[in-house]
């Protein structure tokens, strides 16, 4: 059945939809979300923790400290050496051990800063609530505060908030989807505090000036739905009734940002555009919380909440650690293996990237290690292409990874700008769905990579 716009043209008001557009492509997914019941549980602080100068998308930052300098809790630590970059903060108290250098997930080397713990954490003599009265002061602040997109991307939180001046928006979207299975740290805020959601929801919606908030959670959280319903529709904070809970279809990428923005609103985001293009800005909803406490606190983005879970792991949790702490400690708080690990992954299975590394540290952007056991691991080889088109029909992106993957092996930079490799966002759809179990989403990313440095040949 046809929907109605989101906006009516008549009166020129939105219009809130009372269920989601209907997407393309995706796939239902098994939620597996074992630890939503789990109330999170802070790590103790860890004797040692590495922090990466590169947590987000952009320049890496540059380190302040040095070896033997004594550090605290939220003390600035690296600073950023673009526009497109956040402060790292120090996550604990202790001595700065050394300057090093880690390997990151994607096969770069960052710089890092060692830091022993002295176990007191305290917190650095410098910190104080920012004032932000409009949007100018919240991007400064929001940059001050390390803030990244915490669903995963890691892209700096006050670029985002930034909306170039020859753009209007009129609808934040608050992403509460969290469709990845197994992953629940997005759900255990939105239980454990639904206050900082709301409080950071009514300040960013005042400052941007929307009159439309759409919080979309997907259905399989109905305890989450109901709490934020319950104080959203609230007629003294929300006389108008402007900011409102919508149930998604518990469909995986739900939450990637062009299809949450489609479901919440029907608006099409263009290839090579971005939400502001089409009016709206999507807000991770752990982000608007972290935003409301860093503006009552003044405590920069300093720790982490993830959820450790997958069939190797004893005791499957939510856990708060400090950011750098390395993973191997994360695994012991949660009861170390009950089976040999065979594959380690740092966000959840379809998006998250495999480890070899368990002293890995944990980054801001971190929201769940999940670990297999050989059983979980299907190893079969690929075959041959069937040619059946089911990678088609489940890509979100109406791309066609089969066609993509030729092109790759050919190398043929044209077709593949031609097939707009560049708009796949790795969501791994299609390799879910391949009867041949194609390795399509690595294909993707050699496309990608094989697009970049024809541009850079150019
Ligand atoms: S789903 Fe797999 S087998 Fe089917 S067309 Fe796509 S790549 Fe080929
Ligand atoms: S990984 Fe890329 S090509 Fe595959 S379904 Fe997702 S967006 Fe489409």
């Amino acid at each position: 059945m046809k929907q109605a716009n989101p906006i009516s043209k008549a009166e020129g008001e939105l219009i809130f939809p009372t269920r989601p557009f209907k997407g393309y492509g995706g796939v239902i997914l098994p939620h597996l979300k074992g630890t939503e019941n789990c109330e999170s549980q802070m790590l103790p602080t860890p004797k040692k923790v590495v922090i990466s100068m590169q947590q987000h998308v952009g320049a890496p930052c540059n380190p302040t400290v040095k070896a033997g300098d004594k550090v605290f809790v939220g003390q600035p630590i690296g600073e950023p050496a673009s526009y497109v970059s956040a402060p790292i903060h120090s996550s604990v108290s202790g001595t700065v051990k050394a300057i090093t250098e880690i390997l990151l997930t994607s096969g770069q080397r960052a710089k890092a800063v060692e830091i022993e713990t002295d176990g007191e954490q305290t917190l650095w003599s410098g910190i104080k609530p920012p004032r932000v009265n409009n949007m100018e002061q919240l991007c400064e602040a929001v940059k001050a505060s390390g803030l990244v997109g915490l669903g995963g991307a890691g892209f700096p939180a006050h670029v985002k908030l930034n909306i170039p001046k020859d753009k209007k928006v009129d609808t934040l979207v608050i992403n509460g989807a969290e469709c990845e299975p197994y992953l629940t740290a997005d759900y255990r805020e939105m239980v454990e505090h639904p206050e900082d959601v709301l409080e950071g929801i009514y300040l960013l919606k005042a400052l941007l000036k929307v009159e439309r908030v759409i919080i979309g959670v997907e259905s399989n959280k109905p305890k989450a739905i109901k709490i934020l319903s319950d104080m959203a529709y609230n007629e003294e904070r929300d006389p108008y009734n402007h900011v409102r809970v919508l149930p998604l279809k518990a469909q995986y990428p739900q939450g990637a940002e062009k299809t949450l923005v489609h479901a919440c609103t029907g608006r099409r985001i263009g290839k090579g555009k971005l939400p502001a293009d089409v009016g709206c800005i999507v807000m991770n909803i752990t982000s608007v919380a972290f935003i409301h406490r860093y503006i009552t606190t003044g405590i920069p983005l300093v720790s982490k909440r993830l959820t450790v879970d997958g069939s190797a792991v004893t005791e499957p949790k939510n856990v708060i650690a400090p950011i750098g702490t390395p993973i191997s400690d994360i695994i012991r708080f949660c009861g170390g293996y009950k089976a040999e690990p065979r594959k380690l992954l740092m966000g959840g299975p379809m998006m998250g990237i495999t480890m070899y590394d368990e002293d890995t540290p944990i980054l801001k952007q971190n929201n769940g290690i999940i670990v297999f056991a050989a059983e979980s691991v299907d190893e079969s080889p690929a075959t041959e292409c069937i040619r059946c088109g089911r990678c088609v029909a489940a890509c979100p992106m109406h791309l066609q990874p089969l066609t993509i993957e030729n092109k790759v092996v050919k190398r043929d930079v044209e077709g593949l700008e031609r097939f707009s490799v560049m708009s796949c966002m790795e969501c791994g759809c299609c390799a879910f769905v391949c009867p041949a179990k194609r390795k399509l989403v690595q294909y993707m990313r050699m496309g990608k990579t094989i697009l970049r440095k024809a541009g850079e040949k150019k």
